[in-house]
């Protein structure tokens, strides 16, 4: 970073420690991604400086040229990538994108259904600490508890149950293709609308590696920082003109002050970035390669939740090799592999705990990973939580992380 040492040692000297972590580590927490330089740039440029609030050709501030042309060209880009006749892309954060499209789809107090968030669903779709549980009246859905997959039967039954305004589809750690249209069906008989939240699985939609939920939604969510592989932010989709207008209104002024220009040039580089041939051989890679540690799982008989993955996460039980899910993930911090935590269906530890962790493999293959080396990662975490007081195993293990990742540095 430029100048940095001379400037400001103790911050220098955390990012550095940072960009130190990220080279030598694999990471697999499957809501992270590497960005390209060029990303990067686009977001430490002097965009940063300026003032815009409104949309472009309607700011209140002056000196918005530049930037409109900024904005558009990612609206533009938005659009083209996900076949949306609407973009905003001025959330700060998914967790801003969810709240405006609550604000323009319900109002405070109606019922919602979404995804418990035991079994995948996110925060901001119902959780009893976060704005959406406090503010709406949330009921929940969970997964078949033999198939461990979405059961279109209890949702429906939860839908006549409820009878819910709005129905969201979408989450942060369900493994298996979202049936977007049976979501739409059941909407339709209770009079709902439904949302889709698709954070996690951008990438794949623009790719056409997952059914693109824009067909069956009235408004789609989604962060820009996990599989679509661009700066942190969030980004709201729609067909529907009349939503379009509440949807604005809900980020600004509703919700937000200025947009962050310099995250939305960020954002309009990393969608180019998607909608180029490469991105879409990128993704194809993302999901060879998380069913091939999923499969290395099963193979050293660890129970794989909902028995495989569709996309670039998946679950895993750890408990059978004598270990819970904090302590896998903070014994695989020391020998530099991230992943987290997460509750499995039927979850009998608290969420402090869990039994199983969470598995993504965008980011290793943003470094050019392959299937060979996905195998090789499994194994390893396998070997290192069933040893995990043998010190000799967990230093083979650091060394394996260390070799792997100088052998695909970070760009
Ligand atoms: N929606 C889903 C499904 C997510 O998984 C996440 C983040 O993990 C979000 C929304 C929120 O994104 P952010 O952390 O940018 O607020």
């Amino acid at each position: 970073i430029y100048n940095f040492e001379a400037l400001d040692p103790e911050l220098w000297t955390a990012i550095h420690a940072e960009e130190t972590r990220q080279q030598e580590t694999i990471e697999l927490i499957a809501s992270e991604n590497i960005v390209s330089p060029a990303v990067r740039a686009a977001q430490g440029s002097v965009l940063t400086n300026k003032y815009a609030e409104g949309y472009p050709e309607k700011r209140y501030y002056g000196g918005t040229e530049a930037v409109d042309v900024v904005e558009n060209l990612a609206i533009e880009r938005a659009k083209a990538l996900f076949h949306a006749e609407f973009a905003n892309v001025q959330p700060h954060s998914g967790s801003q994108a969810n709240a405006a499209a609550y604000m323009a789809l319900i109002e405070p107090g109606d019922t919602v259904l979404g995804m418990d968030l035991n079994a995948g669903g996110h925060l901001t779709h119902g959780s009893q600490v976060n704005f959406s549980g406090k503010m709406y009246n949330f009921v929940s859905y969970g997964l078949n508890p033999e198939t461990e997959l979405l059961d279109f039967e209890e949702i429906a039954a939860q839908a006549e149950k409820y009878r819910p305004a709005l129905i969201i589809a979408g989450a942060s750690a369900y493994s298996r293709i979202i049936d977007f249209s049976k979501f739409r069906e059941i909407a339709d008989k209770v009079g709902a609308k439904l949302m889709v939240d698709m954070a996690h699985i951008a990438g794949l939609v623009a790719t056409g590696h997952h059914p693109s939920p824009l067909p069956y939604a009235d408004v789609v969510t989604s962060t820009t920082h996990k599989t679509l592989r661009g700066p942190r932010g969030g980004l709201i989709l729609t067909n529907d003109a009349d939503l379009a207008k509440k949807i604005n209104s809900a980020i600004f002024p509703g919700l937000q002050g200025g947009p962050l220009e310099h995250v939305i040039a960020a954002k309009a580089v990393a969608f180019k970035e998607a909608l180029a041939p490469e991105f879409t051989d990128y993704i194809g890679q993302v999901l060879k390669n998380t069913s091939a540690m999923a499969d290395e799982f099963r193979r050293a008989g660890l129970h794989v939740v909902s028995d495989g993955t569709d996309n670039h996460l998946f679950l895993v039980k750890v408990t059978e090799l004598g270990i819970n899910g904090k302590e896998a993930q903070n014994l695989l911090d020391t020998v530099n592999i991230t992943l987290n935590k997460n509750s499995v269906p039927g979850e009998k530890l608290s969420p402090f705990e869990t039994s199983g962790v969470r598995i993504g493999a965008a980011a290793i293959t943003s470094r050019g990973m392959k299937e060979d080396e996905s195998r090789k990662i499994a194994q390893m975490i396998v070997k290192a939580l069933a040893n995990k007081d043998d010190e000799t195993t967990l230093q083979e293990v650091r060394q394996f992380a260390l070799n792997l990742t100088k052998t695909f540095p970070l760009v």
